[in-house]
């Protein structure tokens, strides 16, 4: 434990050297700027994941999750007519475990295996390894980004890449709204927040409801997130497929500060040793959904207990839980109720699936009338 912290501080030291000296030269940087910062920072050097990790993510809790998900691929490719040369592209994968657990799956349907490639986008030279090791009975291609993947269908997942994606925040400020920045006081060594001046209309980002919010609200926009979610939107409308994005957000579009930062399974301060812990915000759905939209149609979203369940989770557990020591057993409740429960990941975490518009495949898991999605509940 105490030569964990030794070894962190250093790490931590210089890339808040480096972070204070930009603002030393060119005054405050943006909260988008800052957290992309640190973000790229933490993915190149920690490990994340798991219990000695930071943050346990869903397919590290059970190997149920990633199941689910290629059960949600299978049915998908089936409703397809089971095309060929289908690539499956993740963007994120951590350490390859979501993947390595929808190949096991899908290899149940060997035709749907053997026409699938395996394309990763991944930023981390570290995780880039560590997907390599868990996946070396494939042949994963990586990228730095998803444009850089060739054309040809899609089938799409991505869990918990878009919270890490960088956000610009918004604060009211004496009857105005101005961009939150990072300032360092080199005094107290430390950063703070400070407000900058806008040098663009806030109505062009920002709901009209939200423009007279009283002071001191906060409203985040991540155009990084809507790029890459445009980008997974056009793929799927040229070229055909679907996408599944999970992640932990809001339905609606709301004010408030979701920044925030997580180290050894607890919250902890975001402007504290950038670099050196995880650094998120929420994904913001009712957005998403508006822009995706526009090329393709969007399906939920809808929680991801509910998306689970609907997919069979418990029935899978019940069917694991009849081969195992009790031992096991006692882990597999644990974690459906991690994966499924309210008041775990099952409520905050939510599930939105894309397909193209001129495709009549219904994807599983999001409980759509036989009119499929356009009685929905959306528009904010
Ligand atoms: N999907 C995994 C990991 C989630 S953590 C899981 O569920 O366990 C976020 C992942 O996204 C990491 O693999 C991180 O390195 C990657 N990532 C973050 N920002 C990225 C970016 N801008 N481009 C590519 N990958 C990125």
């Amino acid at each position: 434990m105490h030569e964990k912290k030794h070894r962190k501080a250093p790490e931590g030291a210089s890339l808040t050297k480096q972070i204070a000296a930009r603002i030393q030269e060119q005054g405050p940087i943006t909260v988008a700027e800052y957290m992309e910062t640190a973000a790229a920072h933490y993915y190149a050097t920690r490990t994340p994941f798991g219990e000695e990790g930071d943050f346990t993510t869903s397919p590290e809790i059970s190997q149920m999750f990633g199941e689910m998900i290629g059960a949600w691929l299978v049915d998908i490719w089936l409703q397809m007519g089971q095309p060929e040369n289908v690539q499956l592209i993740e963007l994120g994968p951590g350490r390859g475990t979501l993947m390595a657990d929808i190949m096991r799956t899908i290899s149940s349907w060997p035709a749907f295996k053997s026409s699938v490639s395996i394309h990763m986008i991944e930023n981390s030279p570290q995780l880039r390894q560590a997907q390599a090791t868990t996946l070396k009975n494939y042949r994963p291609t990586w990228y730095d980004r998803l444009d850089e993947v060739p054309a040809g269908l899609n089938f799409i997942v991505a869990n918990e890449f878009f919270d890490a994606l960088p956000i610009h925040q918004f604060k009211k400020v004496k009857g105005e709204w101005k961009e939150r920045a990072v300032d360092y006081d080199e005094v107290e060594n430390t950063f703070r927040f400070t407000t900058v001046p806008l040098d663009f209309d806030v109505a062009s980002i920002m709901p009209e409801g939200f423009l007279k919010a009283p002071d001191g609200c906060i409203f985040e926009v991540s155009p990084s997130s809507l790029s890459v979610l445009d980008q997974i939107s056009a793929r799927i409308s040229e070229n055909g497929g679907a996408a599944l994005i999970v992640d932990y957000g809001h339905s609606e579009t709301g004010l408030g500060d979701t920044l925030q930062s997580v180290a050894a399974h607890n919250y902890s301060d975001a402007l504290e040793n950038p670099g050196t812990k995880d650094i998120t915000a929420h994904v913001d759905f009712a957005t998403f959904k508006t822009v995706a939209s526009q090329r393709v149609r969007v399906h939920g979203p809808v929680t991801q207990g509910e998306f689970l369940k609907s997919l069979g989770i418990e029935q899978r557990g019940e069917s694991l839980a009849a081969n195992a020591t009790d031992e096991q057993r006692r882990d597999i409740i644990h974690a459906l109720q991690r994966l499924t429960a309210t008041a775990e990941m099952g409520s905050l975490f939510k599930v939105m699936g894309l397909t193209p518009h001129s495709s009549d495949v219904r994807p599983a898991g999001f409980n759509e009338s036989e009119e499929g999605d356009e009685i929905s509940d959306d528009t904010p």
